[in-house]
């Protein structure tokens, strides 16, 4: 079966406007975020486009700050520094991947946590952690979101996260723990994948590498996640060979249309989170 990001992440979008509709009917603010891209990059600029029409559809306003690839570090601190202050700013989303010469946890730190709506400052990771209450990183929550709404438990599975980046691979397997899952964590230095995902109920694959899980590295029935964002010739493909890995999945999310709408969406809940922590009046 496979896990329809697209359209939960849809409904979910709904959902959200019809609350931010009535809110605003009632005498709140329009949520804004603000995000700053740095550079040209041409990946950057296709996530921010689709952030923005995203966001402009559940009705959260939504500012682009574009700076060039030169820019210094006292013109980003100072950008950051203002829109902090902005009260009319409720959410801050810096771009990643910045230009070399730009350290990006030095930057991401510098968003206030209260309007880090990517769940990437120190504090809200560690209070990922620690089980308190914050905006968290949206790609892990959105994959979280999606095994909810198909209503697959994971506690007591096997699960296999391929992948550990700060804002994939650990916070996606912290989040598996908490629900009970019993988690191993695979990187490039990892001998032997296949021995893992062999055994396992759930794989969640971030790894950036097309078409790395095959059919004969999954038991029959598994439930796999695939993050990875590949172009290969102008087209998109996950981690994982879909044609041939989901002949023996129960469950399995297509790349595109899977976890990235529901990445998105989880964004949009984060920004109407803080937003309404702010609890922003007209
Ligand atoms: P990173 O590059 O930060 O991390 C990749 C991880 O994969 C690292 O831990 C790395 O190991 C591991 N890895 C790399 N090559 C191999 C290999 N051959 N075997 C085993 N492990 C390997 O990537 P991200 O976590 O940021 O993203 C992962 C993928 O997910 C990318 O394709 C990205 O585009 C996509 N993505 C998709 C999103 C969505 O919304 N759908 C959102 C975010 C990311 P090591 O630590 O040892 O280097």
């Amino acid at each position: 079966m496979i896990l329809d990001g697209l359209k939960i992440a849809n409904n979910r979008n709904e959902l959200l406007k019809e609350k931010i509709e009535k809110e605003i009917n009632e005498g709140l603010k329009k949520p804004k975020s603000v995000i700053i891209l740095v550079g040209n990059d041409p990946a950057s600029k296709i996530y921010v486009n689709s952030k923005i029409k995203a966001s402009a559809k559940v009705l959260i306003d939504t500012e682009l700050i574009e700076l060039s690839r030169e820019t210094s570090e006292q013109e980003l601190e100072s950008l950051i520094e203002k829109l902090n202050n902005d009260k009319s700013v409720d959410g801050i989303l810096l771009q990643l991947p910045l230009p070399k010469h730009l350290d990006e946890k030095k930057f991401i730190n510098l968003i206030e946590n209260k309007k880090d709506i990517d769940g990437f400052t120190i504090v809200n990771q560690g209070k990922l952690f620690q089980n308190i209450d914050a905006t968290y990183a949206a790609t892990p929550q959105g994959i979280i979101n999606l095994l909810d709404e198909y209503k697959i438990d994971v506690k007591g599975l096997n699960a296999v996260v391929v992948g550990r980046s700060q804002i994939v691979g650990l916070p996606i397997a912290k989040m598996l723990i908490d629900r009970n899952a019993t988690v191993t964590i695979c990187h490039s230095k990892t001998k032997d994948i296949s021995f893992y995902t062999k055994n396992a109920d759930l794989i969640v694959m971030a790894v950036g590498v097309a078409g790395m899980l095959k059919a004969e590295m999954v038991k029959d029935n598994v439930v796999v996640i695939d993050v990875g964002i590949n172009r290969v010739d102008g087209k998109l493909y996950g981690d994982v060979d879909f044609e041939n890995v989901s002949k023996k999945a129960s469950f399995i999310t297509p790349v595109p249309k899977g976890v990235g709408p529901m990445t998105i969406n989880a964004l949009l809940e984060n920004t109407y989170k803080v937003s309404r922590l702010n609890n922003n009046k007209k």
